[in-house]
């Protein structure tokens, strides 16, 4: 390890970066993963709770899940894939959101997603809040979706990236938890963990990677650091690449955090069903009771939202969690609650934030930020896909593709 040569670095050990190496280390490329943290997997992380349940801090949905990598992967591993209807594609609990309001919301939503694709259109990028109907009744929960969708409030992001992504509209979930499967998918690769870089100095013949272990030398190597890492220049560069730094700028992670919740007597309640406690404000959880059929409550919180209980601390979770859902169930269900775990993405100073959007005016700053440098720098990660960012699969994308130009430089035909 450190002290060490080798052919290829990568930097980071994500999804991205795990996707990366994997297919450097089967095509017999001698690279070496450095990682952070103490663990792999990176915004991919399950931990169990006290009964045994794998449950997912970060992500936890296969998106688009017919043609997710992590798919297959997860069946080489033996895992198994749930494919139950997720909680947003069902009617949520009527309690407080009457049927009636539900399938109005739908149309309003609907309606805003349809005026988003015709603004995306335009020549001229804007913000999402251009798509809103002006004054309408459901705004505040469409801003609160968004938020969940974006991780940022309607006016910050860009249409235009926005219309960019792809849904197929199927989405699975791994019972033994997408954090797994990905850290899983590293079997063979080497890795130094606790391996923080701190910079690289591309001006010689060889790169200089400076990490918290000592130094390595190689010729190639694939950063899969989050944007907002690469923004505040977490890692420097020798000589600095400030394209990479405006790029990364424009691809801010917003914020979005989940708070496990135990439910005592959680059977009163179907499985995977959703709460909302106010349908007229942005700044609104959305609870997923028994997520998995298990007696859980998985609460999700975006957008500034987020970032405002992150600054209160962990326990300001469950206080707002408590509070919204006695609003709907009365102040004796207080009792049936305790909480389980959360995980503060934006506090945390290896993503500072959950996933990437891109400002308005931004999105093609994913492309910049993509492009390799004189073919020894390679750049991957969620934010780096143009119709998959923000999401597992896309860092597996993005990090297959880095890899895939350092292999065919190697051999020489670039
Ligand atoms: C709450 C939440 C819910 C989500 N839900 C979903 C979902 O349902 N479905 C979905 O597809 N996606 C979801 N996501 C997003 C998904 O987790 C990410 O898009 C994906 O895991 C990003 O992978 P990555 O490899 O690009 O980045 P990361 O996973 O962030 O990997 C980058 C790695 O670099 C390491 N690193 C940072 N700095 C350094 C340094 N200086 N030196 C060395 N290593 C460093 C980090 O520790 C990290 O391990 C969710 C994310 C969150 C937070």
């Amino acid at each position: 390890m450190p002290g060490s040569e080798v052919e290829v670095v990568v930097v980071g050990g994500g999804a991205a970066g795990i996707a990366a190496a994997r297919r450097l280390v089967e095509v017999g490329v001698d690279c070496l993963l450095v990682e952070a943290r103490a663990r792999l997997g990176g915004r991919a992380w399950t931990v169990t709770d006290p009964s045994g349940f794998a449950i997912d801090l970060g992500c936890g949905w296969l998106h688009s899940a017919e043609h997710n990598p992590w798919g297959p992967i997860a069946r080489d591993e033996g895992a198994t894939i749930d494919k139950s209807t997720p909680p947003w594609a069902r009617p949520s609990l009527e309690l407080g959101f009457p049927r009636d309001q539900q399938a109005e919301f739908q149309r309003a939503i609907g309606a805003f997603f349809a005026r988003l694709e015709r603004l995306a259109q335009n020549a001229d990028d804007t913000a999402a809040t251009a798509a809103l109907d002006p004054g309408g009744r459901w705004n505040g929960l469409i801003g609160a979706v968004f938020s969940y969708i974006s991780g940022a409030e309607l006016d910050r992001a860009s249409v235009e990236d926005f219309d960019r992504y792809e849904d197929s509209g199927v989405n699975w979930r791994v019972v033994e938890g997408y954090g797994t499967i990905i850290a899983g998918h590293a079997a063979g690769v080497p890795v130094a963990l606790d391996c923080r870089v701190d910079r690289i100095d591309h001006s010689g013949k060889r790169l200089r990677i400076e990490t918290t272990q000592g130094v390595i030398a190689a010729d190639q190597a694939i950063v899969t650091i989050p944007s907002t890492l690469i923004a505040a220049q977490a890692i420097a560069f020798t000589p600095a690449l400030p394209e990479k730094v405006a790029a990364a700028a424009g691809l801010p992670l917003g914020f979005d955090d989940k708070l496990f919740i135990a439910l005592d007597r959680a059977e009163e309640f179907d499985r995977d069903v959703r709460v909302f406690a106010r349908t007229d404000r942005t700044g609104t959880g959305a609870y997923q009771f028994r997520p998995l059929g298990r007696p859980h409550i998985e609460a999700y919180f975006g957008g500034a939202l987020a970032a405002e209980l992150e600054a209160g601390g962990e326990a300001a979770f469950f206080d707002f969690a408590v509070a919204e859902l006695t609003s709907v169930f009365g102040s004796a269900f207080a009792r049936r609650l305790k909480p389980i775990r959360i995980h503060a993405w934006g506090s945390d100073p290896f993503a500072r934030g959950s996933y990437s959007y891109a400002l308005p005016g931004a999105a093609d700053c994913r492309q910049i930020l993509a492009q390799p440098v004189d073919n020894r720098l390679f750049f991957a990660g969620e934010a780096c896909s143009i119709h998959d960012f923000s999401t597992a699969h896309g860092g597996y994308h993005t990090g297959v593709l880095a890899a895939q130009e350092v292999i065919a430089v190697r051999r020489g035909s670039k």
